[in-house]
This record gives structure tokens, C-alpha cells and sequence, in this order.
């Protein structure tokens, strides 16, 4: 039978994306993500932020990785995993309900870390599962990407009450479990969402200034990003969100086809 134009285009696109390796995400899911903002103001020119800058030495005040001597170092990610199940290295173990560890696939490219398990993740055991989390999931998906095939997690598993910040000695003694888990999951790209892992893992302040500049963490790429729970209360900033979430897309060969 005869194929209309339409089938025609879309066989035409499908030829083009085998072809060039290239991955075009329809519309209608980024739409999903940002369709609650006002019309785009006309475009600025920025300069280019791609490609990434190179890997800088850790900064001196960050926490160091696991030493090789480190009883973490050994573990895999189960194992770990179990290990933090039964932490009580700061005082939020007595007011958790859950450890909150993170989720997704062990062999991501891409991981997402924001700052510690609020009420639903403290109920659930999963991070990023209340609203924000129903936000960072549009968010994933308008990268074209699923939630199962990126890694998420927190700076703390276990949720500081009142949902505030963690402190810097809760930061201090998780971090040792995130960092052996970046070191076994190997992402190419990391997506931190917000201030408090901006501070945490890289030693930086300033989101606002250093949201959307290629960063890096032990040689692996850092994207700066608004954190979900932001975009929930200024859905604006999505626009500034989105543009940073495409520079990491260009990364994996994936274009935003308006
Ligand atoms: N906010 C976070 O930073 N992490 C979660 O897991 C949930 C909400």
C-alpha cells in the first residue's frame, strides 16, 4: 500500500537517526517538562560552554574518596549498600526511617545527585519519589533518558528532619558511601541538582553563578543545576534548567528537535 508524506517523514527521520547515531527527542516529552513557563524572551547569544573544561585536581577542602585502605573501598555496590543500611555514623540514623541508599543502573553514564531523602523518600526507601522527584523524572525523560537507565542519589541517606539542609558533619560522614559509589558506577556525566551537593561534593558555593558551567569530580564531567524542589516553587528557572540539561544531552549524541 501506498505510504502517505507523514509515514514517508517519519521513515525518513528514523533512516537519518540509524544513519547518524544521532538521538532526537520528540517535542512532546521536553514539552512535558517545561510547559508551565511563560513564552522564551527573544534569545541572547552566550558564549559556547561546550566542550567541558578539563579535570581539575580536587579541590584541597573536598572530602577525600575511600583510601585504598578503607574497608569501603572493597565493596561493591550491594555490599555497600548494606553496609549503610546499618550506619549510625551521625545523629540523623535516630530519626530516619529508612536509609535511603539511591537507585537505578549500577552501570550509568548518567547520575543525578541532590541533597538527602525528604518525607516520601524516608517512607519509601527510594530516593526522589515525591514531587520533586515526579519533576526530576520529567527531567530525565525530556533528556530522553529513563529513570532506570540513570543512577540517582543523595549527599546523605537519611533525611535530616524538617526536611533542612544536611550539616557539614552529616555531609562529612555519608560522603564516603556516595563517593565509593561514583567510583563504581563510573557515570560520564554527573548532574548535580542544587547548592547542597554543589557544596558538598565539589567544595563550591554559588548556584546561581556556577549553574550550567561544566564542572568536574576525580576526572568525571559535573553539570551544576537548579534542584527540582527550586524549579517546584520558580518553574521559570526551568528555562535556565533545560538549557543545562541539553548541554549534557550534546554529550550523548542527543538534539532537542523543537
Ligand atoms: N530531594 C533530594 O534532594 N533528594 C531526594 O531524594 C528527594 C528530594
Amino acid at each position: 500500500m501506498k505510504k502517505d508524506i507523514f509515514e514517508q517523514m517519519v521513515e525518513h527521520l528514523e533512516e537519518l537517526q540509524t544513519e547518524s547515531g544521532t538521538v532526537y527527542i520528540p517535542a512532546a516529552t521536553a514539552n512535558e517538562f517545561f510547559a508551565d513557563i511563560k513564552p522564551a524572551p527573544a534569545p541572547v547569544k552566550t558564549p559556547a560552554k561546550f566542550p567541558a573544561p578539563a579535570a581539575k585536581p580536587a579541590s584541597p577542602g573536598s572530602f577525600p574518596a575511600p583510601s585504598f585502605n578503607s574497608p569501603l573501598a572493597q565493596m561493591n555496590l550491594d555490599e555497600l549498600n548494606a553496609e549503610t543500611q546499618k550506619c549510625r555514623k551521625c545523629p540523623l540514623c535516630k530519626t530516619r526511617t529508612t536509609v535511603v541508599f539511591g537507585e537505578g543502573n549500577p552501570d550509568a553514564d548518567l547520575m543525578f545527585i541532590g541533597e538527602g531523602p525528604g518525607y516520601d523518600e524516608d517512607q519509601q526507601g527510594r530516593p526522589f519519589v515525591g514531587k520533586a522527584g515526579e519533576l526530576l523524572t520529567r527531567m530525565i525523560n525530556a533528556m530522553q533518558f529513563t529513570r532506570q537507565e540513570v543512577y540517582i542519589g543523595n549527599i546523605v541517606k537519611c533525611r535530616p528532619p524538617q526536611n533542612r539542609n544536611p550539616l557539614p558533619e552529616e555531609a562529612d560522614a555519608c560522603l564516603p558511601y556516595l563517593k565509593r559509589q561514583i567510583e563504581l558506577i563510573k557515570p560520564k556525566v554527573i548532574v548535580i541538582l542544587g547548592a547542597v551537593p554543589l557544596k558538598f561534593l565539589l567544595n563550591k558555593n554559588g548556584i546561581m553563578r556556577l549553574r550550567g558551567k561544566w564542572d568536574s569530580y576525580n576526572g568525571i564531567k559535573v553539570m551544576p543545576t537548579f534542584h527540582p524542589a527550586y524549579l517546584l516553587r520558580n518553574p521559570n528557572a526551568k528555562r535556565e534548567v533545560w538549557e543545562d540539561l541539553q548541554e549534557v544531552m550534546k554529550i550523548f549524541g542527543k538534539v532537542h528537535k523543537k
